[in-house]
């Protein structure tokens, strides 16, 4: 058998990443991980979790808004960006280093450098310029945001950016009708910032149930954000004042700042895959089995590279997985079936299994439960902010298939309807469950009235 200097090589330390070189350093391998930005990848640095900080931060004003109906003079209150930031650098570092210590506790080296792969089994570290061998290597190297080919894009931010701007603008285009589009427009408003969020397509959140996409849009104009759709850029100017987006159709928009949320792309760029003769995508993406196995049989990738599913908890499993199958002798397979998901707009989304018109084509018959009605938070003082919740049901073994809901606490509520419709709970099964009240959550299993495609096309 060959000698290597390492039973594991991988690149990226992310969710995914790192998640598999702690599990197989503490089977006893000999694993090293490579790192060229922050350990904790996408998530810990530039993504989840400063992110959900950012929405934290910026529901404040909603809730002083709440507050006042409810008797409370919070008026006076005001906001400082560099204390936020300085609060929020200071946490990432705290995470980012219980990352690093987690690895080493583990027993994998780590090794702060560009990696590239130059052959099946050696990868150079770039910087070091240095060559290392492994029985396996595990590419997790996560994607990158992608910006059109028009004039003046390089004008524009993205998510990368949004983390670390010097001060909030008064004004704020985001281009995107994606989650991170939707969650940066409720975090500027939030903050105070004029925003304007303009999309290309029909609605918001495309893949998500159509009576979620047309609620969430319309809640968010509810609290100050312009909706924008069928319209996209065809360029971004600067000028002495701030800079212009002149759009498709004609139109521009002034503002402070421009942000494009326009999807993200698997990071391959310069990995060298190619020349190991791994097999790539079209966009680039690693093309993996369902053991995250590529085409070449000592390289593996998991997480966002492979652009299956695109979220932290789903690149673990995958990581966990993979070290499981290659390290423990435990052949495991991550089900990316059923995986529940949340929007952190404002209001949240948290959504699992098919949409209604995913589930139509799949199934022929189903049955829909669907109810908006005003958060008793609110009705208190005469808010007039609605939640929605829905329930996509097959119609021959009343199985529950899908789960679509918007308001106040719906990425916590979903995560438990997930346990019950991953497990294939019937909607019987869900109404004999007792409801806990007073609760936005009890609506979920008190829901009795079906809905006609006629009714529902009225209700859209
Ligand atoms: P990453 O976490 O991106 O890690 C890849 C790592 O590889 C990076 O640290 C990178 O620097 C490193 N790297 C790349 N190339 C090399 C190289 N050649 N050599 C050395 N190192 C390299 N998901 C959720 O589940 N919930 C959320 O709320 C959520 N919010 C998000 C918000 C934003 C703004 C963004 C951008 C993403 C969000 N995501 C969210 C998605 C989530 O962050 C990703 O799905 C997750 O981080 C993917 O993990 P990964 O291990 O595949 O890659």
């Amino acid at each position: 058998m060959a000698n290597y200097d390492y039973d594991l090589f991988v690149i990226g330390a992310g969710s995914g990443g790192v998640r598999a070189a702690r599990l197989a350093a503490m089977s006893g391998a000999r694993v090293a991980v490579a790192e060229e930005h922050r350990v904790g990848g996408t998530c810990v640095i530039r993504g989840c979790v400063p992110k959900k900080f950012m929405v934290y931060a910026s529901e404040f004003a909603h809730h002083a808004k709440t507050a006042e109906g409810y008797g409370w003079s919070p008026s006076q209150a005001s906001f400082d960006w560099p204390t936020f930031l300085a609060a929020k650098d200071k946490e990432i570092a705290r995470l980012s280093g219980i990352y690093v210590t987690n690895l080493q506790n583990a027993g994998a080296e780590l090794a702060h450098d560009r990696a590239r792969v130059v052959d099946p089994h050696t990868v150079e570290l770039v910087n070091h310029g240095r060559k290392v061998t492994a029985e396996r290597i595990l590419v997790a190297t996560g994607g990158r945001p992608w910006k059109p080919d028009i004039p003046g894009a390089e004008l524009a931010i993205t998510s990368e950016e949004a983390f670390h701007l010097e001060a909030l603008p008064k004004s704020i285009v985001i281009a995107g009708g994606g989650f991170i589009a939707l969650e940066f427009a409720g975090i500027f408003n939030g903050l105070g910032v004029k925003t304007t969020l303009v999309h290309r397509g029909p609605n918001v959140l495309r893949g998500f149930d159509d009576h979620v996409r047309a609620h969430v849009a319309e809640e968010m104009e509810r609290r100050g954000i312009k909706v924008i759709l069928g319209c996209q850029h065809a360029s971004v100017e600067k000028t002495g004042k701030g800079y212009v987006s002149h759009m498709a159709d004609g139109s521009s928009i002034e503002s402070d700042l421009v942000m494009f949320a326009l999807g993200r792309q698997p990071y391959t760029k310069g990995l060298g895959l190619e020349d190991a003769g791994v097999a790539l995508a079209e966009n680039g993406a690693v093309v993996v089995d369902d053991y995250s196995r590529t085409n070449v049989p000592s390289i593996w990738a998991v997480g966002d590279v492979t652009d299956r599913i695109n979220l932290t908890p789903v690149a673990i499993r995958e990581g966990a997985a993979f070290a499981q199958t290659e390290f423990y002798g435990q052949p495991t397979r991550f089900d990316h079936e059923m995986v529940a998901s949340a929007v952190f707009s404002q209001p949240p989304v948290g959504a699992v299994g098919m949409t209604e018109a995913e589930a139509r084509r799949a199934l022929g018959k189903v049955d829909i439960y669907l109810s908006r009605f005003r958060p008793m938070k609110y009705t208190f003082f005469g808010g007039a902010e609605r939640c929605l919740i829905k329930l996509v049901v097959e119609a021959a073994t009343q199985k529950i298939v899908g789960c679509h809901l918007v308001g106040p606490d719906t990425p916590e509520i979903i995560q438990m309807a997930a346990v019950a419709i991953k497990m294939g709970v019937t909607k019987p099964q869900w109404d004999s469950t007792c409801a806990v009240h007073p609760t936005l959550a009890e609506e979920l299993v008190t829901l009795r009235e079906k809905f006609t495609p006629q009714e529902l096309g009225a209700a859209a």
